[in-house]
């Protein structure tokens, strides 16, 4: 099956999860159009790096085994100088497991052997717009790849930037950039996939049909001027959520200084206060015996303490102390 039936697959080049998610929920996503970036967070950049130089150990945290967890909020981050990884246990085997997984998915994909694709691409950037700047970058990238086997176009979209689901720019002949309007007659605390749903359908709509790419675009090549700054994708909750950039690009350039290229930050936005987000409620018998309970039901620290979490209103560094004094000695 490929995306659309219009004869070029549908592949996420993330930014968030929202493009996957959004593939799968139309029946777009074949079973094995899994890939490494569609649920991890990474820069552009990075992106164009692990695609020229292959998925080494810097996709990954820094090592030995066990990963650190950077707590922000409820939640529980892995960072890698390029890539955040949420919502996933990556001391786990089967998820480390699974990656390789995607990362054969991507090779097979790289080959030309999957066929002709439309990449999509959510720029997480904070003034999203710069990451049009990549995309020659990254199709010569792929071409170098593929050797030229892999027929594709890139989609680029930008949040947020015009009361119109639209294609604002043509920076290549081969790729595009939209502009996607959030949609605000939902509720304020919609979550962004709330608020991207119905302009992520139009998009995915409109690149499916081959018309879209015709050569006569009279779109310029550079994309207007950002209205509105965002740092939505490139932090969680205030922590940047690549190590190496807090503006969710320039991490390729920040490693190779050895630190941050906007803020100077040489320890990898190391997160200063872990308990900053602690409420401090107390703990009542009833609470401590749910919270081992619970654990003990579940190898997936990560998705179990952000459920605690959760449903507490506490945070999930607070949830995971709590367990592990619970659980020593
Ligand atoms: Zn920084």
């Amino acid at each position: 099956m490929r995306g659309a039936g219009k004869g070029r697959r549908l592949v996420s080049l993330g930014g968030w999860c929202g493009p996957g998610l959004m593939l799968s929920k139309l029946g777009l996503r074949a079973p094995e159009d899994q890939y490494p970036f569609d649920v991890v967070r990474a820069t552009l950049d990075g992106v164009v790096h692990f695609t020229g130089n292959g998925f080494g150990p810097e996709f990954f945290p820094p090592g030995p085994l066990p990963y650190k967890m950077d707590p922000a909020s409820i939640w529980l981050l892995f960072r890698g100088p390029h890539t955040c990884f949420t919502h996933m246990d990556l001391n786990r085997k089967q998820v480390l497991d699974e990656f390789q997984w995607r990362f054969n998915n991507w090779s097979e994909l790289m080959s030309g052997k999957r066929g002709p694709v439309v990449f999509l691409r959510t720029s997480l950037c904070e003034n999203p717009f710069m990451e049009a700047g990549l995309l020659p970058m990254w199709e010569e990238a792929v071409t170098a790849k593929s050797k030229g086997a892999l027929d594709f176009k890139t989609v680029l979209i930008v949040h947020n930037q015009g009361s119109e689901t639209v294609q604002v720019a043509a920076p290549t002949a081969n790729s595009s950039v939209w502009n996607l309007a959030l949609y605000t007659t939902v509720l304020p605390t919609a979550s962004l996939f709330d608020r991207t749903e119905v302009g992520y359908r139009t998009i995915i709509s409109a690149v499916s049909d081959e018309q879209c790419w015709a050569p006569d675009r009279s779109l310029s090549a550079a994309p207007t001027e950002c209205l509105n700054t965002s740092l939505e994708l490139a932090t969680v909750e205030g922590v940047p959520a690549m190590g190496g950039t807090c503006k969710g690009i320039g991490s390729t350039a920040s490693v190779a200084v050895g630190r941050c290229v906007f803020c100077g930050s040489s320890d990898q936005h190391a997160v200063v206060d872990p308990t900053t987000f602690d409420t401090h409620k107390s703990w009542s018998e009833e609470d401590r015996a749910m919270l081992l309970a619970t654990f003990a039901g579940t190898s997936d620290i990560v998705a179990t303490c952000e459920a605690i979490a959760l449903q507490q209103g506490r945070s999930a560094h607070e949830v995971l102390t709590e367990f592990r004094k619970l659980t020593s000695g």
